[in-house]
């Protein structure tokens, strides 16, 4: 568990600038959800975050520290991509085992924290699989066992959901609430979807142009938007 500051974050791409300066403060625990329309900076924030992404201006505290120039290992953070982005050729013991073989992991450990992944997301009789041989469904729970056989203080989720159908939605919706529970790790999580929004978030953040519009709880934000385009993302006409 680790709290998350954002002190006027800033991106520019070249001459343009995305996002121009963002402040939260994300307390240790807390699952926070990004929601907006495309193309606002959810994806570019999250990777800022994640150090897959240069930070322009600003400082990004994780814990206290300063993260700026921190390499994305040495975060404690790991990140769900929508993609999935599996390795093709591996079987899903190997694509949740690499990155701790990479990173020096004595084997049997990484064999624990692989078993005991599995376990949680019931994907053990898959292990020996290829990730063709696997439903989407399955795939995402691959590349959410990959997150959590690092053990990080923050997970990162960009759209995780949204290459699966309606039924496989609410499903792993649920699991992603119930895994919040159980690990207590701090949680960032973008979608587009007001329904995965209200009922996953302890706080929403709604962005707009690389500009946060409102930070609150899913009943602040509904029952309180600022204006107009908070509440046609997510709260009661006003
Ligand atoms: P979202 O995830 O909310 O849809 P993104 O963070 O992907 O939005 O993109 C925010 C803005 O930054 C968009 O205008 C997008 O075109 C731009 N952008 C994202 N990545 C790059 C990049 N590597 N180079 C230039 N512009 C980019
Ligand atoms: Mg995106």
């Amino acid at each position: 568990m680790t709290s998350l500051v954002l002190k006027k974050v800033a991106k520019k791409f070249g001459p343009v600038e995305v996002i121009p300066g963002i402040d939260l403060d994300i307390k240790s625990g807390e699952f926070i959800v990004f929601v907006g329309p495309s193309g606002c900076g959810k994806s570019t924030l999250l990777r800022m975050i994640a150090g897959l992404e240069t930070i322009s201006g600003g400082d990004l505290l994780i814990g206290g520290e300063r993260m700026n120039d921190k390499a994305a290992s040495d975060r404690g953070i790991a990140m769900v991509f929508q993609s999935y982005a599996l390795y093709p050729h591996m079987s899903v013991y190997k694509n949740m085992a690499f990155g701790l073989e990479t990173a020096g992991m004595p084997k049997d450990e990484i064999k624990v924290r692989v078993q005991k992944a599995a376990e949680i997301l019931q994907i053990v009789p898959l292990l020996e699989r290829k990730p063709k041989a696997l439903s989407g469904g399955q795939r995402q729970r691959v590349a959410i066992g990959r997150a959590i056989v690092r053990e990080p203080k923050i997970f990162l989720f960009d759209e995780p959901l949204s290459n699966l159908d309606a039924e496989l939605r609410v499903q792993t919706r649920v699991e992603i609430a119930k895994l919040h529970a159980d690990l207590d790790a701090t949680m960032i999580y973008v979608t587009h979807d007001q329904v995965e929004a209200m009922t996953l978030a302890d706080k929403i953040v709604v962005l707009r142009a690389g500009n946060v519009e409102q930070f609150g709880t899913p009943l602040d934000i509904y029952n309180r938007p600022n204006n107009r385009f908070v509440a046609g993302f997510i709260g009661s006409p006003k």
